[in-house]
């Protein structure tokens, strides 16, 4: 969550008529079909050692939740489980299961929810982890301390394991962008992975901060340089979304929390642009919902969960803009994934 226009069933529930519905089989089925076959890849799928657990509240429900992150099969991607239903609902990471992005990015199926996605996505793309089970009694991933750092936490603490499958990223092959007003967001070719986000908030305790950042993954640690950004939102605004239902378990425990003039969090920022690296910490958790690791370059103004969830949509639905891509070779591995390379058990 940051605060943003609700813009919630705006033209982004699941596509009711046939003819999405079947691009969206067909967009799907390409995903999975154009995968390298055979296991000699030189980067190779990872998921958990072990379950780990937490419990916590749902920022928005304000319910109490349990989350367990379980192992998963090679090609299993991350898939969320509603464990308190009979029987169990699962829905897969998927960007056309995205229904709400109201203050977060929600996913549906059937009458089952799992809101409040975004962040745990964050960690889980950030710490490179393909294949997870996560399972929730409750309809929110809880909010912890409002960023991906006790995610990125709990995963550590379970460890990881490298697979038999290929590590399979999406790679955008031709540049496509989402508009709405001045609020934009695109997608272009990029050996690597990079996001660009700038913010306008016209607000003294966000204009003292830098708002406008580049994170670029061939240099940089998600678990240093992102994981830690909380997110935000305004004492004039909590009465409103509380009205709309949102925000029933924000706290200065688990958000920044500004008044007219200031932050009222007592120790402050975490980082001196803490503001628009969620942002970036947001985008890269709503883009992981492609399910694959991205090999792209993003960059957005006043961009959300929205507009992250739109950019995904027009990507996949064009079929000559992207291609699923894995690396058999170590001299075909691009720079900036070398680090993942290193990485790799021998
Ligand atoms: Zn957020």
């Amino acid at each position: 969550m940051s605060r943003g226009l609700p813009c919630s069933a705006i033209g982004l529930s699941n596509p009711g008529n046939s003819g999405l519905a079947a691009l969206r089989k067909r967009t799907i089925a390409a995903l999975l079909s154009r995968t390298a076959k055979g296991s000699s890849a030189v980067i190779r799928q990872r998921t958990l050692k072990s379950i780990v657990s937490a419990t916590g509240v749902g920022l928005h429900g304000g319910q109490r939740v349990e989350l367990s992150l379980r192992p998963a099969a090679p090609d299993t991607g991350i898939v969320f489980r509603r464990v308190d239903l009979d029987p169990v609902v699962e829905m897969p990471a998927d960007p056309y299961s995205v229904v709400d992005t109201r203050m977060c990015s929600g996913l549906q199926k059937g009458a089952a929810k799992v809101g409040t996605v975004e962040h745990l996505m964050s960690a889980l793309a950030g710490l490179g982890i393909d294949n997870c089970y996560v399972d929730v009694d409750a309809p929110e991933i809880p909010i912890l301390d409002g960023s991906a750092a006790p995610f990125v936490f709990l995963l550590q603490s379970a460890g990881f394991e490298f697979q038999n499958a290929p590590r399979r990223f999406l790679r955008v092959k031709k540049p496509v962008e989402y508009r709405e007003g001045d609020k934009w967001v695109k997608l272009e070719p990029y050996d690597g992975f990079r996001l660009s986000f700038a913010i306008h908030f016209n607000h003294p305790a966000i204009d003292g901060t830098q708002t406008e950042a580049t994170v670029d993954f061939s240099h940089q640690v998600y678990a240093r340089d992102v994981a830690r950004a909380r997110t935000f939102g305004f004492m004039h605004e909590v009465e409103a979304m509380r009205n709309m239902g949102l925000a029933l378990g924000g706290s200065l425990d688990n958000a920044i929390v500004m008044d007219e003039h200031r932050v009222l969090n007592p120790h402050g920022l975490r980082y001196d642009d803490e503001f628009v690296k969620h942002k970036i910490l947001d985008a890269i958790g709503d883009l992981y919902l492609a399910g694959h690791p991205l090999l792209a370059a993003y960059s957005a103004n006043k961009s959300g969960h929205a507009l992250n969830n739109q950019i995904l949509r027009v990507l996949l639905e064009d079929q000559e803009a992207w291609e699923i891509v894995s690396f058999e070779q170590e001299t075909a591995v691009p720079e900036a994934l070398r680090g993942q390379l290193a990485l790799q058990p021998a």
